[in-house]
């Protein structure tokens, strides 16, 4: 199957009791049993719900897995590979990490004995030069939130692997989505989503997923998220299943307006510098155009004007884009990541980035865009 069938029939059945064509809404704890152990496949919804289990089928399939698994937050989906590690490994990662990322890194998991390095991930030998005897896992983001920077994925993961195959490497996939990169095909072990963005697409619902092709690491991911149980529910499974059947009718267009918004700010005399992986003077333009199919709806700029003031007169003044944390729905959204995403993150990490008072995030949405334009013409006037 290609993707665009695979969005819609990977994985998936028609339910066996009616042929309902779509997968129900099972909203069920637990189920009967004929004789103690004598079950249908399903126990306790903590370890499997028939509509979760649609999910997490669509999940391996969209992605080129073998197995997926929904939890309830793509923070909580993190965690749960995180808890693969104990006390005393060490993790390599990006030092431009989702802000809910690198707080759990450093506020969570630090403190019980995991160590993280920081580094910047555009450069392969930054990660290998981090690796020591003890390092377990690579975490990585691409593109990077909010900056866009992209990571050689198919370079970094076999300079790991050469390293230590043991070492696992693990992709936020959660802003290319499979539509525009497909990770485990590239060698890496585990590919992470936050399904509250594009994968469900409709900011209607919380999620997190995993995807991998190894049958032992699934067995073991399995088992966290049973023994954890921070496990996604069958209405939002419901939800993200209906959103991914049009997946790539929608990255289609998110990648459109994408395109158009980037090109537009990027002409204009108050704009200082535009972060889209699609512009060609993007430092990592070349890599983003061999790994990546396009180049998403998500775009960063930095005004001239550095003052806090200047940003917040722009953030106040859109219409259509709404001033609001997420991203990926079909609604425009913008973000100040200094004071929202990336409020956790020190001023002087920050600053070493490039995250400034200035720095705007966009997620371009479905809406004209011309209408998308017009917005934000109106409001960089203000
Ligand atoms: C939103 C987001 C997360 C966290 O996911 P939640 O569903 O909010 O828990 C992780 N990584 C990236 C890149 C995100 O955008």
């Amino acid at each position: 199957m290609k993707f665009n069938t695979k969005v819609i029939h990977g994985g998936q059945q028609h339910e066996k009791a009616t042929g309902a064509v779509m997968t129900p809404i099972f909203q069920t704890s637990t189920y009967a049993q004929s004789s103690p152990g004598a079950h249908k496949g399903f126990e306790y919804s903590r370890g499997a719900n028939p509509t979760r289990s649609a999910l997490e089928n669509a999940f391996a399939s969209i992605e080129n897995g073998t197995r997926g698994f929904a939890f309830a937050s793509g923070l909580s989906a993190i965690d749960a590979v995180l808890r693969l590690l104990k006390p005393g490994d060490e993790v390599v990662t990006g030092n431009d990490l989702y802000g809910g990322t690198y707080r759990m890194f450093t506020r969570l998991f630090q403190k019980y004995g995991l160590k993280f390095h920081f580094v910047d991930i555009t450069k392969t030998e930054n990660i290998t030069n981090a690796i020591s005897a003890k390092t377990k896992l690579v975490w990585l983001e691409t593109p990077t939130n909010p900056l866009m920077n992209i990571a050689d994925i198919e370079a970094i993961t076999k300079a790991v692997k050469n390293k230590d195959a043991a070492i696992l490497v693990a992709v936020d996939n959660t802003f290319a989505t499979p539509y525009l990169q497909r990770p485990l095909d590239m060698g890496v072990d585990i590919v992470m989503h936050s399904a509250t963005k594009y994968l469900g697409g409709h900011s209607d619902l919380v999620m997190g997923a995993l995807i991998v092709k190894d049958e032992n690491l699934a067995k073991e991911l399995h088992f966290i998220q049973f023994a954890a149980g921070a496990i996604a529910g069958p209405m939002d499974a419901f939800l993200a299943l209906r959103g991914i059947k049009t997946l790539h009718v929608r990255m289609q267009r998110h990648c459109e307006n994408g395109r158009a918004v980037a090109d537009f700010l990027n002409k204009h005399s108050k704009v200082e510098k535009v972060y889209y992986p699609g512009l060609e003077d993007h430092p990592n333009h070349e890599i983003a155009s061999k790994q990546m199919d396009d180049y998403g709806g998500m775009v960063s700029f930095r005004l001239k004007n550095e003052k806090r003031e200047a940003a917040l007169r722009f953030l106040e003044s859109t219409t259509i884009f709404t001033l609001a944390e997420s991203l990926g729905g079909v609604e425009s959204l913008s973000n100040h990541p200094i004071t929202m995403t990336h409020a956790s993150m020190p001023e002087e990490e920050r600053l070493k980035i490039g995250i400034t008072n200035s720095l705007i995030r966009l997620s371009v949405g479905l809406e004209s865009v011309d209408d998308l334009i017009a917005d934000l013409e109106q409001a960089l006037e203000k």
